[in-house]
Order: C-alpha cells, then sequence, then structure tokens
C-alpha cells in the first residue's frame, strides 16, 4: 500500500525572501516531501500555484491520497475553478492537511464556511504543543508535549467550526493559546489543520513537526475507493420510485428535469 500525496505550496515567500529561501532551498513544499518520503509507505510529490492550473488538474487529483497545502500571501491568486475541484476531491475521499496560514486559503474557508480568523503576532515566540489526545494516531510517538524556539503567535478565537477531535493545543510564550491540530470530516473526506509553520523559522525541519505531518499523511489516507459524482442531485421520477406511488398535487418541475443548483 503506497499513499500518494501532493504537497502544494504557495512557492512565493521562497523566489522572493533570502531567509525563507536559505531556510528552505528547495522551498517549503520540497522540505515536506522529502520528509514524508522516508516513509516506505508514502509516495510524496510537489505541486505550486505557478504551474498550469497550480499543479492540480483533475487527472493528478484524482490519483492522489492526501494533499498537503501551505499557502499565506497569494490566497486570491488561486482560481476558484481549482478550489472547487479540491473540495470536491475532498468530499469524494482525499485527504487534505491544511498547513499554517493555509486557514486563510481558499478551499480551507469552503470546507469549514466560517471565517477561519485569529489574533497573530510575528515575534520569534517560544511554542509548547501540548498533545490533547494521546491515543489518536496524530500523535503516535510523540511526548505529551514538544516546543518550537521560535514560531509566530496564533491567538484564540479561531473562527473555525467545532473540530471532530483536539489534537493539539499550542501555548505562547506571550500568554496566548490556540487550537493547534484539529481534525474534520467532510463528505467522505479526512482533513486535519495543523497550525506551526511560519515561513521565516525551521519549523518544517523539526523533528516532532516531522513526525506529526508523517502521521498526518497516514490518518488522512482513506483506503476506500472515491465517491462518483459527489455533487449530483438527481431528479427521479414517480415510475422509477422504489415504492409504487401516485403523484398527487401540483409541481414546477417536469421528470428528469435538473433541479436548481
Ligand atoms: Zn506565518
Amino acid at each position: 500500500m503506497t499513499i500518494k500525496t501532493v504537497v502544494w505550496g504557495e512557492n512565493v515567500h521562497e523566489q522572493t525572501n533570502k531567509t525563507v529561501s536559505d531556510l528552505y532551498p528547495n522551498g517549503m513544499h520540497g522540505c515536506i516531501a522529502e520528509t514524508l518520503n522516508k516513509s516506505t509507505n508514502i509516495d510524496a510529490i510537489t505541486a505550486t500555484l505557478q504551474q498550469a492550473e497550480h499543479g492540480l488538474t483533475a487527472e493528478r487529483l484524482a490519483e492522489t491520497d492526501v494533499l498537503l497545502w501551505w499557502g499565506h500571501a497569494a490566497h486570491g491568486d488561486v482560481s476558484d475553478e481549482v478550489v472547487e475541484r479540491v473540495c470536491e476531491a475532498v468530499w469524494s475521499g482525499m485527504g487534505l492537511i491544511f498547513l499554517h496560514s493555509a486557514h486563510f486559503s481558499k478551499p480551507f474557508k469552503r470546507l469549514m464556511g466560517t471565517p477561519c480568523n485569529l489574533s497573530w503576532r510575528e515575534a520569534g515566540e517560544r511554542e509548547r504543543l501540548w498533545v490533547t489526545s494521546r491515543n489518536h494516531p496524530i500523535a503516535k510517538g510523540l511526548p505529551d508535549y514538544f516546543e518550537l524556539e521560535n514560531e509566530e503567535m496564533y491567538g484564540e478565537p479561531f473562527g473555525i467550526p467545532e473540530p471532530l477531535e483536539n489534537v493539539f493545543i499550542s501555548w505562547f510564550q506571550g500568554g496566548e493559546v490556540f487550537r493547534s491540530g484539529v481534525t474534520y470530516k467532510r463528505g467522505a473526506g479526512n482533513i486535519f489543520y495543523f497550525r506551526p509553520g511560519h515561513e521565516t523559522y525551521p519549523t518544517y525541519h523539526d523533528k516532532n513537526v516531522q513526525t506529526v505531518l508523517t502521521n498526518a499523511v497516514n490518518w488522512a489516507y482513506n483506503p476506500q475507493a472515491r465517491v462518483q459524482d459527489v455533487t449530483d442531485a438527481p431528479n427521479r421520477p414517480v415510475e422509477d420510485a422504489i415504492e409504487k406511488i401516485v403523484e398527487r398535487g401540483p409541481r414546477l418541475h417536469q421528470d428528469g428535469e435538473d433541479g436548481f443548483k
């Protein structure tokens, strides 16, 4: 069993900021893919915003088991058509892991349906991540807490719907706390949001963070076949009803006609 994984990177800061390109010469997406590929059951490739269809064609998504998404400065440049395609892939069973500032990405907001806002501060604070769900597969192999010496602060209130599970809570030196590892199910797809990963810090080189990402890919993987025609809304005619019925009352639509969407 191989989990086909795509690490999507916006790839803007890596091209424009020397601190970021020094930390991640192959991009954050390249660093994350390299980490994931150390697992023999994961086959990770990368895709970026700048590629045709952002590297997320229908064919590519159809064969992707788990997608990871890092975006920040160019959320608005992601085409709505690709966003809808990504969401449909999730509803039909693809796993999706949102990283750090992807809380404001178009697919995250579309899948959450809430503002996804938070408070923030860029001051290189220590972040302490506490495991709040000890037996959770995403926390496998981790101590009860781990620390990142320099991170951006994200603080509550975090404008997300109530998660299915909370896996991590972060504390920051300045006093704020944050739900930094949360899971959701959307349609047939597993979703995980993981907070750390500010571009000017070496977060994706951290061993514990790498463990979380590898665990998360394994957790998000859904071995079942994709649900087909996941957004279809068929109009079933009276004569096709499972039990025999007689039509009653007035109606607006004709048999077989498409409804409004
Ligand atoms: Zn950041």
